[in-house]
């Protein structure tokens, strides 16, 4: 369990709550600028190491605050250079997050929740049920964590993380308020500078959540679809029986048209096979999306054990992807990448308490995991 200090944790604030903050102690708000550099781009968490503020300053922020991100429980770096961090959250619980290099890019995949309550019926996430919201500080506290694995901001010429998507574990919306934070200080200067258009946040379907988003922030937006029609997406997701499709496509229609410019909605379909992966779905999946500027990427399902699903052939991936694209869509379908380490769609389990049971059981989806898994499908992750 991590140590509570009472202490406030200067790392998941953002730069209007860090000037807050020094307003709160006497001090003046500019201080919040050079600490969210030693922060964010020196990566330090000691307020000692922060040579251009006074020794009576320090001593000031050391009693009243911390700069403290999750615990590192392991770290693993895969044969194509993916790399996983598990990290223990306060509720005792780990999640994972996943740094994906592919080309002049590096996309980071960062957790919200410590597994989720949506349930959807392919999700190992999902499978183990909900435990608790990540703080903002355990947010970004991912980014902190991978960027220092790669040097600090200004050394490097080129970042090694250049996008960051909120795909790990839990739904993002559902933590609304820290994950919002998080991601202000991911686009921010003073934090990680990463465009709004490479920040990320893939949601199943929340679609209130949809709307509030877009009175806060302009990063893209991601749709986990998995399904042409309400029939078969109520059964694989869930909250489709709260937010059928009509509802969430004009939600994030809206999202999108008032971004302003030539942004576009990414569609995501993890394909499963003999249950969404038929000519017919595609077919219809060309008429359910014909107004709506977007770009789709499919997921070859990634099996874990007991999920009762597979992967289809890699025949039936490419005829779906064909009637996209004849229709006009521009379709890629996703690598599985870090397959030896754990690291895919769908694979990211982390450790989350079984809150239901009031016990300290982990539950062994882990241990389940040893179990070998089939040979991915390898085209283009996006
Ligand atoms: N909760 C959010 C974000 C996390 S999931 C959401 O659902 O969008 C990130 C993506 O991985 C989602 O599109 C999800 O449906 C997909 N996914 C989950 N399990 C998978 C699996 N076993 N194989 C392939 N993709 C999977
Ligand atoms: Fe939750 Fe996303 Fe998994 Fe569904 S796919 S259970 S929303 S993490």
């Amino acid at each position: 369990m991590t140590v509570t200090t009472g202490k406030v944790n200067l790392l998941g604030l953002t730069q209007p709550q860090l000037e807050s903050f020094f307003d709160s102690i006497g001090e003046k708000r500019f201080r919040a600028g050079q600490v969210m550099k030693w922060i964010h781009h020196f990566g330090v968490d000691d307020f000692d190491a922060m040579s251009n503020i006074g020794k009576a300053l320090r001593e000031k922020l050391k009693a009243s605050a911390e700069i403290r991100g999750p615990e590192i429980v392991s770290e693993d770096i895969s044969t194509d250079g993916t790399r996983k961090w598990v990290v223990r959250v306060a509720s005792g619980s780990c999640v994972e997050t996943v740094y994906i290099p592919q080309g002049g890019r590096g996309t980071l995949c960062v957790s919200s929740q410590a597994g989720c309550a949506l349930d959807c019926s392919f999700c190992s996430t999902g499978k183990q049920g909900f435990n608790s919201n990540l703080t903002a500080a355990e947010v970004i506290g991912q980014v902190w964590i991978a960027n220092k694995s790669f040097g600090t901001i200004p050394a490097k010429v080129d970042r090694a993380i250049t996008n960051v998507v909120m795909m790990g574990m839990g739904e993002p919306l559902l933590n609304f308020d820290n994950v919002v934070a998080a991601m202000q200080i991911m686009m921010d200067d003073l934090g990680y500078g990463i465009s709004k258009r490479k920040v990320t946040l893939s949601t199943s379907g929340v679609v209130p959540m949809i709307e509030e988003l877009s009175k806060v922030i302009d990063v893209s937006l991601a749709l986990s679809l998995h399904a042409p029609n309400d029939e078969l997406r109520d059964q694989l997701v869930p909250i489709n029986k709260k937010y059928p499709l009509e509802m969430l496509l004009a939600a994030c229609q809206r999202y999108i048209s008032n971004l302003g410019e030539k942004r576009v909605l990414t569609i995501e379909y993890t394909l499963l096979q003999g249950v969404n992966d038929q000519p017919e779905h595609a077919e219809q999946m060309v008429v359910l999306l014909a107004k709506i500027p977007c770009k789709i990427n499919l997921i070859p399902f990634n099996p874990f054990p007991h999920s009762g699903y597979e992967r289809p052939s890699n025949n039936a991936i490419r005829h779906f992807q064909d009637i996209l694209h004849k229709a006009g869509h521009n379709v890629t379908v996703r690598t599985t990448r870090g397959e030896d380490i754990d690291a895919a769609c769908g694979q990211l389990v982390g450790q989350v308490l079984d809150r239901t049971r009031r016990s300290e059981r982990y539950i062994a989806v882990r241990q389940l995991q040893s179990e070998p898994v089939t040979t991915p499908v390898a085209t283009n992750r996006s």
